[in-house]
């Protein structure tokens, strides 16, 4: 696991014939699942990536509008023929979880501080399995919900280069497909061009939809946002559409558009269609102004290059050569919700 793994992990089971069951936190532990476990073979299994961070302004633990995390996790345990949660319910476990683990966070005004740094934060990974022992296709029986957790340090990093895909040889996702679900099978089978792109020094897979159309999606475990002038003059913040299913809804892509719409109304925001040629068109035209990718692993990441068909296209960095304006206004934004130097909706306190 990257980062440390805190020491508890919360557990549910649900069968077909009794429903859910009453949760658990307990010890961190292997878990004993039997060979024929449908999620071995199958696949059955979904989850959800959130984080909690400690309120720099009255020490509590936050979470980030973890009821987006608990319908998406249904959205996901759906397509698969899992089981719905309750929302609310799921959200309560989660608060009570990240409670007995807020020890991990530090605070100056906290005897158990663990050698930390008060921008730290925990991972908190929700996830579902199918568990009935059956080497048949059909819908699990039995089921488990488990929440661990990890903590990690705050993410500064340099300016993202990003490795367009060849839809020819590698597609992440297609309509009718299961891409808008955050599901276990939509990971693995990237790991391959994931580390195609490391090896030739990119750090992410900018994932392209249709060979002819070059359509932009999303940018490895993130949505993926440009800022350009259009030919009107106008500022637009674009990034690809729900519709047709080849995108994740992002907490942070909704985020960062809601806020930019009711904060800078001078701005289009756009949930359309774009392809890496309309990027390379801007950047030649000047009318580039800026890309990030956005979620919850890699926070607001600007984007500083993409390699498109042999070209590395330099994407302008005009905040330190490490940013762009936007990205680090929408990252400031979101972080005075987070760490609670603000009082928001969105930053929800778990005790
Ligand atoms: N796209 C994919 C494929 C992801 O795995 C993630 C991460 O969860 C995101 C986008 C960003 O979503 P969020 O902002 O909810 O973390």
């Amino acid at each position: 696991m990257i980062g440390s793994a805190t020491d508890h992990m919360l557990t549910v089971t649900w069968s077909n014939s009794t429903g859910w069951g009453a949760p658990a936190i307990v010890p961190y532990a292997p878990l004993a699942l039997d060979p024929a476990a449908t999620v071995l073979h199958y696949a059955n299994e979904c989850f959800e990536g959130m984080k909690a961070y400690r309120s720099k302004r009255t020490g509590k633990i936050r979470v980030f509008r973890p009821d987006l995390n608990a319908k998406r996790l249904n959205m996901s345990a759906d397509r698969i023929a899992l089981p719905s949660f309750d929302n609310d319910e799921f959200v309560a476990l989660l608060c009570a979880f990240a409670a007995v683990e807020e020890r991990w966070l530090a605070w100056s005004g906290n005897a158990t501080i663990l050698d930390t740094d008060e921008n730290d934060f925990l991972y908190l990974r929700p996830m579902m399995i199918g568990t009935t022992p059956r080497l048949g296709l059909s819908k699990p029986n039995d089921a488990m919900l488990l929440i661990i957790a990890c903590k990690l340090p705050s993410w500064h990093s340099r300016p993202l280069r990003l490795l367009a895909s060849s839809p020819e040889e590698y597609v992440r996702a297609w309509p009718g497909g299961f891409g808008f679900a955050k599901v276990g099978a939509n990971y693995g089978p990237t790991l391959k061009a994931q580390s195609n792109a490391s090896a030739l020094g990119y750090d992410q897979v900018l994932w392209l939809f249709d060979a002819d159309k070059r359509l932009v999606t999303e940018a490895g475990g993130a949505n993926f946002f440009v800022v350009w002038r259009n030919e009107d003059g106008r500022v637009e913040l674009v990034t690809a559409p729900l519709e047709p299913g080849t995108v994740l809804d992002g907490v942070t892509r909704r985020s960062v558009m809601e806020l930019v719409r009711e904060r800078m109304p001078e701005i289009s925001v756009s949930e359309r269609q774009f392809s890496v040629d309309d990027i390379v068109t801007a950047v030649d035209s000047g009318r580039i102004i800026e890309a990030f990718a956005c979620g919850t692993a890699f926070f607001i990441a600007p984007v500083g290059e993409i390699g498109i068909s042999g070209r590395d296209v330099k994407i302008p960095l005009k905040v330190d050569g490490k940013s762009g304006e936007y990205a680090r206004t929408a990252r400031r934004w979101l972080e005075e919700i987070m760490y609670g130097e603000i009082e928001h909706a969105w930053g929800v306190p778990v005790n």
